[in-house]
């Protein structure tokens, strides 16, 4: 089966949703339209689109108006830089920077909100607030202006600008919405948002029973392209080679997780698509967009990032990522550091554009593997360790002790004691001889609150 595009007017709702929960999402929807994609929307994108070309000197000027502007609003508005007295300015703000601005990062912020928040830690009625996951614990809370979400928005569109979507084309969402109940067990899984030709599609019907439904919905629907997280656009990926079926889907945006090397295979392959990956978080401290060439570039209009060593000196080599945010006046941050590690890939990028690249970004503690002597493991290996098995149709890989990884595996048919073998000779031969393997068949991988599968765990405690 080949599920082909077809030019046609979408009109995939075969029952109609509850009247409630579609007056809701159409309101939710056009409200955020209304918001975000009218408000100056347009003359945003088209100035950062006229910076990402501009000579490397005019594009750090631009970066240092933005972080002087920061610096100033950050004396102004938290209680712990109040006492500066420097004058910034744009010619010496970076060193100014550095020497006034001591890292800070997450325990700061929890630990000491009243040093850290604008009014005292207690957002205005009118404050919008913004949280971060709080996969690695505590999640914790953001205030944010309204010109700082405007610009959030418009660093996305530009992003989406690169594959050449424009707003108006159709697009796919596959994320974690919840756009229909999740007992929902007849069509529609979807919902459409008119307001961005957008059909969003619920990423807990991904199952057998509904998937036929959505594959065939998002035939019809033909879109440009789709934003999803790396495990759901793989999940989709996965359930059309069991089908042996395609998608047609020219552009793939993913986001919020890892994606790991085998998962960009599958998606490329089934979804016959480009992905364009991005890296960003909710403290909103650093944005890296992959282009059309593979590379991961650094959006120096979006905030200031530094990546440091474990003393927070600047290094070539790799390290923590260290950002200071732009455009948001009600609560900058400066120089916040995530657990999050790169390093700068030197030279330029044959797509033209000025920013400064960086390597895929790893190691957030809970997404990293290590090996029996402490070192950290390449995903990229683990997935040789997979090649050529039989009879596993989802797998997660989960570190439980210093020394020993638990292999999960929903098996299907082919699945027996040899394959189970050679699954941990795979792992002993080529990545660590000294780990302890344990493979354990499960009925289905455990996902996370936002039902994300994630197909690497850390689950031990960490050492320090
Ligand atoms: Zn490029």
């Amino acid at each position: 089966m080949r599920v082909r595009q077809e030019e046609s007017t979408f009109s995939a709702v075969s029952e109609p949703a509850p009247a409630l929960a579609v007056l809701r999402n159409e309101l939710k929807y056009g409200l955020r339209f209304l918001v975000r994609d009218t408000l100056s929307y347009e003359r945003r994108i088209q100035t950062l689109l006229g910076q990402e070309r501009l000579s490397k000197e005019r594009l750090d000027s631009v970066t240092n108006r933005l972080l002087v502007d920061t610096l100033r609003a950050a004396v102004r508005r938290i209680p712990r830089y109040r006492s500066l007295k420097t004058d910034f300015n744009v010619a010496s703000v970076r060193e100014a920077l550095v020497e006034h601005f001591p890292i800070v990062d997450r325990l700061d912020l929890t630990s000491r909100p009243g040093d850290h928040y604008p009014y005292e830690g207690v957002p205005r009625a009118w404050t919008i607030v913004g949280r971060t996951s709080g996969t690695s614990g505590t999640p914790v809370q953001m205030f944010r202006s309204l010109d700082s979400v405007l610009w959030e928005n418009a660093i996305v569109g530009r992003h989406f600008h690169w594959s050449g979507y424009r707003p108006g084309m159709r697009r796919a969402y596959l994320r974690g919405d919840l756009v229909v109940p999740i007992d929902r067990s007849t069509p529609p899984y979807w919902f459409h948002n008119r307001y961005n030709n957008q059909l969003i599609v619920s990423s807990r019907h991904l199952r057998d029973g509904c998937v036929d439904d959505i594959i065939e919905a998002l035939a019809k629907f033909a879109p440009f392209m789709m934003e999803a997280y790396p495990s759901t656009a793989y999940e989709l990926a996965l359930l059309l080679e069991q089908r042996n079926a395609f998608l047609e889907i020219p552009y793939v945006y993913t986001g919020s997780e890892p994606l790991y090397p085998h998962q960009r295979q599958l998606i490329e392959a089934r979804l016959t698509t480009c992905v364009m990956d991005h890296y960003g978080m909710a403290e909103r401290i650093a944005y890296a967009t992959e282009c059309e060439h593979g590379n991961l570039h650094l959006n120096t209009d979006y905030s200031y990032v530094e990546i440091v060593d474990d003393d927070g000196q600047p290094t070539d080599g790799e390290g923590h990522i260290v950002g200071t945010t732009f455009h948001n006046t009600v609560m900058p941050l400066v120089r916040y550091r995530m657990s999050d590690r790169t390093r700068w890939r030197p030279g330029s990028c044959a797509c033209g554009r000025t920013y400064p690249m960086i390597e895929p970004v790893s190691g957030k503690y809970e997404d990293t593997l290590f090996g029996s002597q402490g070192q950290r493991i390449s995903p990229s290996v683990v997935t040789f360790a997979f090649k050529a098995l039989r009879g596993i149709r989802y797998s997660q890989v989960a570190q439980v002790a210093a020394d020993t990884w638990e292999i999960r595996v929903v098996p299907e048919a082919g699945f027996n004691e040899a394959e189970r073998n050679r699954l941990i000779e795979n792992v002993r031969k080529l990545v660590d001889p000294g780990l302890r393997v344990i493979v354990r068949e499960v009925d289905e991988i455990a996902r996370t609150s936002a039902h994300k599968y994630r197909w690497i765990v850390n689950e031990s405690k960490p050492e320090s």
